[in-house]
């Protein structure tokens, strides 16, 4: 079995730690809907939650990844000058993967940064900028989001992000709600000054427990930044690794020391370090080395 194969098939943790985090607020979504269905349909209750589950498999539909990118994302198809440069990189990285690279979808985002990732079942965009680097340096980062590809990173988001859509959509109309709490205290005002506070500290709690339910994490959010920012770098590290292993190490590393260069240091606070979705290149050069590759 070649490396990339063996990679491919061994679970990667931090696909299930990405899906264990986002069951309460999948339950809270459903549990929503259900509250919603005893409203407007007391027998048959259970249908609006198990149809917003089944509904979720349009996630998985071509059509709906193209819509969330071009809609949500702002994303672009390549021009055709832009698909002259794109095209042989990432048919290069397939060719070196051995995958059909036939079954992905190109896309540019319109922006300044050096950039790419990674979405769904078959997305994979480039920045404008990213377009101009070097051949090597482009398929470097093309080989990076295709691990994230076969690492299997980004399958379920879609699905995940439709299922937690209406604990997240209350939530935000709860926030709005919680903004206007001081100004309702101010109105009762007249009946003096304990019947305000009594009346926001009430608002403000019945808010804080709903919040709560909806979102059953976001009191836990301190504690859990750290775990979920960590279960993102290992994908990163994966990522990068997948791509070492498809040949692209030693001009990954040339890459990452080329942006310590531009950004002046890799020197982030230890605290920053935690809370971040991407490691430091200075860690991402170090795991690759590690591992034997050399830049
Ligand atoms: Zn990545």
């Amino acid at each position: 079995m070649r490396d990339n194969e063996r990679a491919r098939v061994r679970v990667d943790l931090s696909v299930v730690l990405g899906a264990v985090l986002a069951v309460p607020v999948v339950a809270s979504s459903l549990l929503v809907l259900g509250l919603v269905g005893k409203l407007v349909w007391p027998e048959y209750f259970w249908v609006l939650p198990a149809g917003w589950a089944v509904a979720g498999a349009i996630t998985f539909v071509p059509g709906y990844e193209h819509l969330v990118l071009s809609v949500l994302l702002k994303m672009r198809a390549p021009s055709q000058g832009e698909l002259t440069r794109l095209a042989p990189s990432w048919a290069a990285v397939c060719a070196a993967a051995g995958v059909d690279g036939d079954r992905y979808r190109l896309w540019v985002e319109p922006s300044n940064e050096l950039n790419a990732f990674a979405a769904g079942g078959r997305t994979v965009a480039v920045t404008r900028i990213a377009l101009d680097l070097p051949r090597p340096g482009l398929e470097a980062i093309l080989a990076h989001e295709l691990g994230h590809h076969l690492a299997g990173h980004t399958r379920g988001t879609l699905l995940v992000h439709w299922l937690e859509l209406p604990a997240r959509v209350l939530a935000r109309l709860l926030r709005l709600v919680a903004w206007v709490v001081p100004h309702v205290g101010r109105a009762v005002r007249s009946f003096g000054r304990s019947a305000e506070a009594l009346v926001t500290v009430l608002l403000g709690l019945g808010i804080l427990t709903a919040l709560a339910f909806l979102d059953p994490w976001l009191l836990l959010t301190p504690l859990l930044g750290p775990v979920l920012a960590w279960s993102k770098r290992l994908g990163e590290y994966r990522a990068d690794l997948m791509a070492a292993r498809l040949g692209y190490g030693p001009e990954l590393i040339r890459l990452f020391r080329e942006w310590i260069r531009l950004g002046g240091g890799d020197e982030r606070r230890l605290w920053a370090r935690l809370l971040a979705g991407h490691p430091a290149h200075i860690d991402r050069i170090k795991k690759l080395t590690d591992r034997g590759f050399r830049g």
